[in-house]
């Protein structure tokens, strides 16, 4: 009912702009797209602006459809009600599993999609959030092991105890796809939010570069900065996106950790990462918040082709080198450019 709701009003907004040669009529084209359990927007500038919108809105609804871990004609419930037989997946599928598997690798084990169970324990995926006992927990982090799930050819399987889901990486995978039709409609610059997921193609049609807002995860309806970009995503994981607070006062968060199936506390409180493709990016903010602070920082120094901006618990700002330059403060905190030969 919400999604037809949404599908309805999703912003119909084609307006013409002037360009610099006049007789071309540049238009920008905006829509509003609740999907993934999330709100979405697009925004494309160009003559094929409509059309591109139009796809890209299509495109999402048919990923939500499937990597959805509750529509039962997903490839996601397939995959966990296959009983341990290996099932035909769309390419789609494939790719996003195995851009899982390389980064639950690269992460020492810190990515980890087979944790859904604990997730459900938890009440993350339904809402009816909850405490579970330190024995539940281990019964459940028993069957969680990503080096289980197998990926050949256009099939996947898990055994049969086991259950996946792709919230840490389906939407930067869908940014990704967009930013293809976007390309196909020869638009040369678009944005879109994929719920906090921010994808951006060239820079804004003046030519100068996208502005996207970093949140301040201690005051999430305010920003701590922002960072300019152009052909990049802005990704990031807070522990201020879902949460609860338990009987004990404590805060319980979404992003847990595999080693003990709790929410990840490791000295941080939001990691995004910048780079050119989104599913990596959406991959590397959960890992490296799962990481911790010193881990994400090696994790970084060894890799290369993305930057980061980290915010430590104890609210300190760390900027890797590469995006230093391209960050504007909004609110004063004690900050740290952190160097790639720089091993404090
Ligand atoms: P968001 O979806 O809020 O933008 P993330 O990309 O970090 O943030 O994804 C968080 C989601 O990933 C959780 O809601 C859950 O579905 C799943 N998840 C939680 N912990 C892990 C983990 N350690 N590894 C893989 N997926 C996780
Ligand atoms: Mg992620």
């Amino acid at each position: 009912m919400k999604n037809t709701y949404i599908k309805i009003i999703s912003g119909i907004c084609v307006m013409p702009l002037l360009t610099a040669c006049g007789d071309h009529a540049e238009t920008v084209k905006s829509a509003d797209v609740f999907a993934m359990d999330t709100y979405m927007n697009i925004k494309a500038y160009g003559r094929d602006a409509e059309a591109a919108v139009a796809e890209s809105e299509a495109r999402i609804y048919e990923l939500e459809q499937m990597f959805s871990v509750t529509n039962e004609a997903s490839d996601i419930w397939s995959i966990n009600h296959g009983e341990g037989q290996p099932v035909t997946v769309s390419e789609d599928t494939v790719s996003v599993l195995q851009t899982a598997q390389t980064m639950h690798k690269e992460s020492s084990g810190a990515l980890c999609i087979s944790l859904y169970p604990v997730l459900c324990a938890w009440g993350f995926t339904t809402g009816e959030y909850r405490v579970p006992t330190d024995n539940e927990i281990a019964k459940l982090l028993k069957n969680a092991d990503d080096t289980l799930i197998s990926v050949k050819d256009q099939t996947a399987r898990c055994p049969e105890n086991m259950q996946i889901d792709l919230g840490a990486v389906a939407k930067g995978y869908t940014g990704d796809e967009i930013m293809e039709i976007m390309q196909a409609h020869h638009i040369n610059s678009a944005i879109i939010n994929l719920g906090g997921n921010v994808q951006t193609l060239g820079g804004k049609p003046d030519g100068s570069a996208w502005t996207v807002g970093i949140t301040d995860p201690f005051a999430p309806d305010s920003l701590i900065g922002t960072v300019s970009v152009t052909d990049k995503a802005v990704i990031t994981s807070g522990n201020y996106e879902r949460y609860f607070t338990g009987e004990d006062g404590v805060r319980y968060w979404h992003i847990l950790d595999p080693a003990d199936g709790c929410p990840a506390d490791n000295g941080l409180v939001s990691v995004t990462v910048i780079g050119a493709c989104g599913a990596e990016c959406d991959a590397l903010s959960t890992a490296l918040f799962v990481e911790g602070t010193e881990q994400a920082l090696q994790h970084w120094r060894k890799s290369g082709g993305f930057e980061m901006i980290l915010v430590t618990s104890d609210g300190e700002l760390l900027l890797t080198e590469g995006i230093a330059a391209d960050y504007t403060a909004k609110k004063e905190m004690p900050y740290r450019v952190v160097q790639r030969d720089d091993e404090s």
